[in-house]
């Protein structure tokens, strides 16, 4: 991979030497900059989350993409601000929606860890990563020796696991991409929000270690006498801004399932 370009500022116009990503207007403390809209392929295309139902969006990679005819849409996982758009862009387009989860779909084709789909002479290595959701996926672009991941891993902070997510899933998920990006020698990840991460072992190490500090975080927490999620939230998340805790709240009953589980 030659081409890595990351702008100044803003996730918009990142770019690898086949992906480029368009950037949806609808930052919020959950979606950082935006939802990263990823297009793959330069004469025909396969267009990765259009993001939320946001015409103005998806007229824009509609235009963006010109002459070049979509074959696929792909979704990351079902979250609307990934996926909520994902109908009307299929009418826009005429390309069929491929998800892991059937309620996403749109078409025969679902979307499974081992799938490879082909576009323009790429290809895209679909890799189950479940923890974020349950239906959670990761794409490999080998001629550009990088990964999307979704809400996997972000360009910056950290993810949450949602209500349908499980973080015993989560943390062998961030295990097996570590082992994937080493093997692979990945030279990137492109997240769905926020910049493009161009040390993909370091960026899956920080989570890894992350993930476990807060854990210990948690177990301390408890100690302390912390009874209920929201007690141990304010605890650990103390120095958090308070627009995100209704999320950690989520995020720790996970981590407190997962820890009453072990
Ligand atoms: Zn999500």
């Amino acid at each position: 991979m030659s081409g890595l370009h990351i702008p100044l500022g803003t996730p918009d116009g990142s770019r690898t030497d086949h992906a480029e990503n368009l950037l949806a207007p609808n930052p919020s403390p959950m979606t950082l900059d935006g939802t990263n809209t990823w297009v793959i392929g330069e004469r025909e295309a396969v267009v990765v989350d259009p993001g939320p139902d946001d015409e103005a969006h998806l007229l824009r990679v509609r235009d963006h993409l010109g002459e070049r005819r979509v074959t696929e849409i792909l979704l990351t996982h079902g979250h609307p601000d990934h996926s909520g758009g994902a109908r009307r862009f299929a009418e826009l387009v005429g390309a069929p929606v491929r998800a892991l989860d059937p309620r996403h779909r749109l078409g025969e084709e679902g979307l499974a860890d081992g799938d490879v789909v082909t576009v323009d002479g790429l290809e895209i290595h679909v890799y189950g990563t479940p923890g974020h959701t349950f239906d959670s996926l990761c794409f490999w672009l080998p001629q550009d020796r990088a990964i999307l991941t979704g809400d996997t891993v972000l360009g910056r902070g950290t993810t949450i696991i949602a209500e349908d997510g499980d973080l015993g899933d989560y943390l062998r998920s961030l295990d097996r991409l570590r082992a994937a990006a080493e093997s692979l020698e990945a030279r990137a990840l492109l997240p769905g929000h926020g910049p493009v991460l161009p040390d993909p072992i370091g960026a899956l190490d920080g989570y890894i270690a992350h993930r476990r500090e807060r854990l210990d975080q948690i177990r301390e927490a408890r100690r302390r006498g912390a009874r209920t999620p929201r007690e141990v939230v304010e605890i650990v998340y103390a120095d958090v801004d308070r627009a995100l805790w209704p999320a950690a709240e989520v995020s720790v009953r996970a981590q407190l399932d997962y820890l009453d589980r072990l």
